[in-house]
C-alpha cells in the first residue's frame, strides 16, 4: 500500500482536497483519498510532494505515425501550406524509432490513454507492447466519390489490422474538405450497422468554412488544382460543420478536434443535432500551424464535453497534455485548473468508454497519479515552468 501526500490532490469526481492523500495498493489501483482535515488519524509511511497529484492524461488527438517529423514543418504556414510540406514529408526512415520515443514521451509525462489517427499499419508493433492505452483512428480521405468505395474498403481493412492484434480501432473520415458525401454515406452505414467512435478535423482555418459557404479560398483552390473535376463534388452549405452533420450519422460518439474557427450557431447546432458530440482542442498545433487558438469561452458557455489532444510532431514541440494546458491558461486565465484538469482527464475517458479505469481518483480505478511541480501553490494554478511526471 502507498500513501501519497500533495499541497493539493485533484481526484476530478469531486473538489480538490488540500494536503490530500491519495490510497494506491502495489498494482497503482485506487483505495481512497483521504482528507486530513476531516479524517482523524492519519496512516503512518505518508510520501509528501510539493505540487499537485492528479489522474492520468488522456491525449484525445495525436498521430504517433508522424512522429518522425519531430521539427521538420516550418511554422505558421496556414493550413494549406501544412498540407503541402504532408505531402512531400510522408514516408522516410526512422519511424519505427521515432514511434517508439513518442509512446515513452507520453507515458513519462503523465498520459495513460491516447486516441490516435492512423493512416497505416506503422503504429500497431509500439501500440501492442505500450503502457498506454490506444484507441486507433484509422483515417480515410479521398475527395473522388469514384473512389469512395475503394478508400473505404482499405480504411476497413487497416481497421481489421489493429483489431486482429486486440487494439481498439474504428475508422473514421479526416475533415470536411477531403471527404465526399458518398464516402461519408459508407461510413455513416457502417457506423449503424455497428456502434462505432467517430473524429473529424474540424473548422481548423477559417477557410474551411469558405470552401462550403462561398465555393471559393485558399483550400478550394487547393483542391481544384489537385484536380478541376473536383469542383463537382464541393457542396454548398453554411459551413463544413454542416456538411459533415448532414452526412455523417449513426456515430456511437464523435470527436470534434480543433475547433478553432467555430462559432456559437455551429456549436448549437452540432449540440441539436446529438447527445453524443465531443470537442477535442489541440492549442499548441493550433498556434503552431495558424498562428490562432478557439474561443474556448463560448463552449464552456454552452456546457460542450472539452477534451484536450496535442496533435503531432508534424505540428507540435512535444505530446504533453500539460504543455496544452499551459497554454490555455496564459490565454483564458480565468478557467480554473480543476475545470482544465477534467477535459484533459475524465472527458477523455468518458468518450473512449474507458472512464471505469481512468479519468479520477476514485476507489477501484487504475487512472495512473501524476504529480505537477513547480506550481503556484498560493492561487492553486500552473506555471510557465511547471512539469508533469508519473508517481
Ligand atoms: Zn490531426
Amino acid at each position: 500500500m502507498n500513501f501519497l501526500q500533495s499541497s493539493l490532490v485533484f481526484p476530478i469526481s469531486s473538489p480538490p482536497i488540500e494536503n490530500g492523500i491519495v490510497v494506491v495498493d502495489d498494482s497503482g489501483v485506487i483505495i481512497e483519498v483521504i482528507d486530513p482535515m476531516t479524517t482523524g488519524e492519519l496512516p503512518s509511511g505518508i510520501r509528501k510532494y510539493e505540487g499537485f497529484i492528479c489522474p492520468g492524461f488522456v491525449n484525445m488527438h495525436c498521430h504517433l505515425e508522424l512522429s518522425h517529423l519531430k521539427g521538420k514543418f516550418a511554422e505558421k504556414t496556414g493550413l494549406v501550406g501544412f498540407i503541402d510540406q504532408m505531402r512531400l514529408r510522408r514516408g522516410g526512415e526512422f519511424i519505427h524509432e521515432s514511434i517508439l520515443k513518442a509512446d515513452q514521451e507520453m507515458l513519462a509525462n503523465g498520459t495513460v490513454a491516447v486516441a490516435d489517427i492512423s493512416n497505416s499499419p506503422d503504429t500497431i508493433d509500439i501500440k501492442k507492447i505500450s503502457q498506454l492505452y490506444y484507441h486507433t483512428f484509422v483515417e480515410v480521405f479521398d475527395v473522388n466519390p469514384g473512389r469512395a468505395e475503394k478508400v473505404f474498403e482499405e480504411g476497413l481493412m487497416l481497421a481489421q489490422k489493429f483489431s486482429d492484434v486486440e487494439l481498439s480501432a474504428s475508422i473514421a473520415p479526416h475533415a470536411p474538405y477531403t471527404v465526399s458525401s458518398k464516402l461519408l454515406s459508407l461510413l455513416s452505414k457502417s457506423y449503424f450497422n455497428k456502434a462505432q467512435l467517430s473524429t473529424i478535423h474540424n473548422q481548423e482555418t477559417e477557410d474551411e468554412d469558405f470552401m462550403f459557404h462561398s465555393q471559393s479560398g485558399d483550400i478550394f483552390d487547393f483542391l481544384i488544382g489537385l484536380n478541376p473535376a473536383n469542383a463537382d463534388s464541393i457542396h454548398k452549405t453554411d459551413s463544413s460543420l454542416e456538411y459533415i452533420l448532414d452526412h455523417l450519422h449513426h456515430f456511437e460518439k464523435l470527436l470534434l478536434v480543433h475547433n478553432t474557427f467555430t462559432k456559437d450557431k455551429h456549436i448549437k447546432e452540432a449540440q441539436e443535432f446529438s447527445d453524443d458530440i465531443y470537442w477535442c482542442f489541440c492549442p499548441n498545433a493550433n498556434q503552431y500551424i495558424e498562428n490562432t487558438l478557439p474561443d474556448i469561452e463560448l463552449f464552456r458557455k454552452n456546457n460542450c464535453r472539452i477534451t484536450i489532444g496535442t496533435d503531432s510532431y508534424a505540428s507540435n514541440r512535444s505530446l504533453s497534455i500539460l504543455e496544452e494546458l499551459k497554454t490555455i491558461s496564459t490565454h483564458f486565465p480565468k478557467i480554473p485548473l480543476h475545470e482544465m484538469l477534467k477535459w484533459a482527464t475524465l472527458n477523455g475517458a468518458a468518450f473512449l468508454g474507458k472512464d471505469n479505469v481512468f479519468g479520477s481518483l476514485e476507489r477501484g480505478k487504475r487512472p495512473g497519479i501524476v504529480l505537477i511541480e513547480n506550481v503556484d501553490l498560493k492561487s492553486g494554478t500552473l506555471q510557465g515552468n511547471s512539469v508533469a511526471k508519473r508517481i
